[in-house]
């Protein structure tokens, strides 16, 4: 079994227990993280704190250059990171490859962007500059929907903007995140990245450790309500990216069979595990039934199987966790009356694969709707009215995005 290990200051580190990583293809672990305890987390902020002074007084064009260096090393392991992505979250490989794609452009783009000064004043009275300092050690806490591209987005603006970072991924999806640790040890300055696994206990010791000064978290609502709780006693920065509930709202001149796969992709890529992922969709009752054909058609044809099979587009869910939330969403729906056009039921194989499943008949207020599923399942309704189907729409206080489908653009930015 390959052994994994953390990056604290710039060296391997393992720990003294590990803790199982499962493969949701089989539904059975094929390999073991370390577990990081709290004197290995007490390492890792130091290493950062000391790597501050020096990193933050680093030239710009110097830390761009570690940001390049990073793509650059990234760019020939790319179908490494994929086959790995692939054991631990699941995604088909070619969508696996395209998130190791990405974490390295996102090493590249970040590098260039620019921090200028602001002038906002500058006469006899005085000279008022924004600028962009280093806020300092940044703890960075991750999902498991897009483990690699994510702890990217949290480490390549850190560096950028001369900040150093102790990384927490998601337990469920900690092997990419390690192997991005190890690849960079050698190309970023002792302590400038760290890289700790282990549980949520984890995650809730960096929110509260002093040696933090901000929390960037991506993941779930009810976390990043008791993060933001936690981390003020000390008033430490903050950013969350939270679950979304994206309402669709699909207009009466809008050709089913042209915008279905449209809509089908943006509700199930990742197999519906994504944040900004289509959520709710409000079709007008001209176009109902023709747009629930057209998109089942999609669904039936779609293979659903191992990210390692070829001509698989839908992986199963990531974890057991997700796999009974979807079931209990469906088994409501069920139980209040909506229709099953396809899938609506968990597949009888190992692993937790869930068909894609289209849900008709759905009413606002059913817990399909009003919760996010992040999953393979979309609930379509009905609308008569626009206004009606904007105010439906804007019911929920979730975000993150939303979309209006129409032939006139004009009509929907109205
Ligand atoms: P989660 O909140 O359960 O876990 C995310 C991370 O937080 C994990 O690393 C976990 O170990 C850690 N954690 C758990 N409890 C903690 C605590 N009390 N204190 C500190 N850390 C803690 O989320 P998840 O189930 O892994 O991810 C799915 C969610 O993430 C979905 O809701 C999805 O919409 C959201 N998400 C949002 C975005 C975005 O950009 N808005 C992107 C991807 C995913």
């Amino acid at each position: 079994m390959t052994s994994y290990t953390m990056t604290i200051d710039g060296k391997a580190v393992a720990a003294d227990k590990t803790f199982e990583v499962i493969d949701p293809a089989t539904g059975e672990p094929f390999a073991e993280a370390p577990d990081a305890n709290r004197e290995q987390l007490d390492d890792a902020v130091a290493a950062a704190r000391r790597a501050l002074a020096d990193w933050s007084r680093t030239p710009l064009d110097e830390r761009r250059q570690v940001l390049q260096n990073i793509g650059a090393a990234i760019k020939p392991k790319i179908g490494d990171f994929a086959d790995l992505l692939v054991r631990e979250q699941g995604k088909p490989r070619d969508r696996a490859a395209g998130e190791a794609a990405g974490a390295m452009t996102w090493f590249r783009v970040t590098a260039a962007y620019e921090l200028p000064v602001e002038v906002v004043r500058d006469d006899d009275k005085g000279r008022i500059e924004v600028r962009r300092r280093p806020i300092g050690v940044v703890g960075g806490i991750t999902p498991w929907n897009f483990p690699l591209i994510l702890a990217c987005w949290k480490i390549a603006p850190a560096l950028l903007t001369g900040n150093t970072i102790v990384l927490k991924p998601s337990p469920y999806t900690p092997l990419a995140t390690l192997v991005l640790g190890e690849l960079i040890r050698d190309i970023v300055p002792a302590g400038v990245v760290n890289i700790v696994s282990g549980g949520d206990d984890l995650g809730r010791a960096m929110t509260t450790h002093p040696g933090i000064d901000k929390i960037s978290f991506t993941g779930s609502v009810e976390t990043g309500k008791a993060i933001m709780a936690a981390v003020a006693p000390d008033l430490k920065r903050l950013t969350l990216e939270l679950g979304g509930n994206d309402a669709a709202i699909v207009l009466p001149d809008v050709d089913p069979k042209e915008a279905a796969p449209k809509i089908f992709e943006a509700a199930f890529g990742n197999t519906g595990q994504v944040c900004s992922a289509l959520k709710r969709l409000y079709v007008h009752e001209d176009i109902y039934e023709p747009m629930c054909a057209a998109l089942a058609d999609l669904a039936k044809q779609a293979k659903v199987g191992p990210g390692t099979e070829e001509g698989v587009s839908f992986g199963p869910l990531n974890n057991q966790m997700q796999l009974d939330k979807v079931i209990s969403l469906v088994e409501d729906a069920k139980a209040n009356g909506a229709r099953i056009l396809t899938g609506g039921s968990r597949m009888e194989r190992p692993g937790y694969f869930y068909p894609l499943t289209l849900v008709a008949d759905v009413t606002d207020g059913m817990r399909l709707v009003d919760e996010e599923q992040f999953g393979p399942v979309l609930p379509i309704l009905r609308f008569s009215d626009v206004e009606d189907a904007i105010e439906r729409a804007n019911r929920v206080k979730y975000g993150l995005g939303g979309s209006v489908w129409t032939r006139d653009v004009e009509h929907g930015l109205e």
